[in-house]
């Protein structure tokens, strides 16, 4: 492991990885990404891999915007399958409340450039017939969004950033940062210290335990959420379908298993990932009831991941304090940092690259925000 480094990159998960391709894409190649366990260990190899632009919030349509086509042309720049479903999400309204912030939020990612629309009952069944819409009012329906496969994400960052220079450290845990004035010098590791002029803290459900490491305090709690998933099936459902009132979102995945998911609101944070008998049976029951042919199939797998929340639900982006001004973070994903890695990437390296950012501006996803308060949260998380 090298002793001296320009950029130390805190987290082998899907961001990380992205982070540490695109800064050797810029020609920054004196990269080490520490990764305590292996690449995708964390919330990226637990996650359903969905990507929409159907936010609430501007900045997150325009992120998942910009996201999406890196993802379309994600096999043609990597050279590596990501499984991509290119078929689009259909949100499902219950109530008159919710189908009037449909319409808002719709109006909203249209004027951002999204083509997402509303869409009747009878359309919904068209676009995906085993869905069982009885109850339903309305949906919103984006046939630009998709869902794709984490682990291969995670690996195509991976291989490519090695191809250009980048070194990735597997079962190097970062147990403290040394700081010199207002600058962090080091991180210390259980296999020896790296002395760097950046530190990324891309540690996802640990990134308020690695700012504690450089003496920040990041407002991010790590929350669970679990998933199930089924035996593969002949091909019946092209979108990831979310329904926020049942609370769940469930996608048929390339190769044809149902994967579905939910967070249960009343729990604490922490960083338990342990998967539950509740959760199965619950999973099941409302799975079946909004896809009534999946009664008889099998569910072959479950586990659980974090949520790494933000005050806000939005990802805190950039440097986090003036006590330390070479700590950059990009953490608090808030349940959609798989979407967001791509363009989290190619904002963070030219951050470190150029010391500004290019393709889009960040300020609004800086720490500062929460100074005063949370202004407005993200609404449309599941
Ligand atoms: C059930 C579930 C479903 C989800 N579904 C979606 C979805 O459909 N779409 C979407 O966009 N997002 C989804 N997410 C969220 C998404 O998984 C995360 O936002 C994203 O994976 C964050 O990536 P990351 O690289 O920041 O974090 P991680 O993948 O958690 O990577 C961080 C890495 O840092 C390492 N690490 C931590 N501390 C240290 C240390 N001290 N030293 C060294 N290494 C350390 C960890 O081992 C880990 O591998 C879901 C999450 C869950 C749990």
């Amino acid at each position: 492991m090298k002793k001296k480094t320009d950029v130390v990159i805190i987290g082998g998960g899907v961001v990380g990885t992205s982070i540490a391709y695109n800064l050797a894409k810029n020609g920054v190649t004196d990269v080490v990404v520490v990764e305590r366990d292996t690449l995708s260990c964390g919330s990226t190899g637990r996650c359903a891999g969905g990507v929409r632009q159907q936010w609430s919030e501007p900045s997150n349509v325009r992120l998942a915007r910009a996201s999406i086509d890196i993802f379309k042309r994600f096999r043609e720049e990597m050279g590596r399958d990501i499984g991509l479903v290119e078929g689009g999400y259909l949100l499902c309204a219950h109530t008159d409340e919710e189908a009037e912030r449909f319409k808002e939020t719709v109006a909203m990612q249209r004027e951002v450039g999204a083509d997402v629309r509303i869409v009747t009952p009878e359309e919904m069944r068209d676009i995906t017939p085993y869905l069982n819409a009885d109850g339903m009012i309305l949906g919103a329906y984006c046939p630009d969004d998709c869902h794709g496969d984490p682990f291969q994400t995670t690996q195509g960052y991976a291989e490519n950033a090695k191809r250009l220079g980048v070194d990735i450290e597997l079962h190097t845990e970062v147990t403290a940062i040394k700081k010199k004035g207002r600058r962090a010098t080091a991180v210390v590791t259980n296999r020896g210290e790296i002395e760097c002029n950046w530190v990324v803290n891309a540690a996802g459900g640990y990134s308020a335990e690695v700012g504690a490491m450089a003496g920040v305090d990041i407002p991010t709690k790590s929350y669970r959420h679990q998933i199930a998933v089924t035996e593969p099936i002949r091909r019946i459902q092209e979108p990831l379908i979310v329904d926020f009132c049942v609370n769940i979102y469930f996608c048929q995945t390339a190769h044809g298993s149902f994967l579905a998911g939910y967070g249960d609101d009343t729990e604490k944070p922490g960083h338990n990932v342990r998967s539950t008998w509740q959760f199965l049976q619950e999973i099941s029951r409302r799975l079946t009831a909004l896809v009534p042919a999946l009664r008889d199939i099998s569910v072959v797998r479950q586990w659980a991941g974090l949520y790494n929340m933000s005050p806000d639900a939005q990802p805190i982006l950039g440097k986090v304090s003036d006590e330390v001004e070479n700590f950059i973070c990009a953490v608090g994903f808030s349940g959609h940092g798989f979407m967001l890695a791509p363009i989290t990437g190619v904002l963070m390296a030219e951050l470190i690259t150029y010391g500004e950012t290019r393709t889009l501006p960040i300020d609004g996803l800086s720490i500062k925000r929460f100074e005063g308060g949370v202004r407005s949260a993200e609404a449309n998380v599941v």
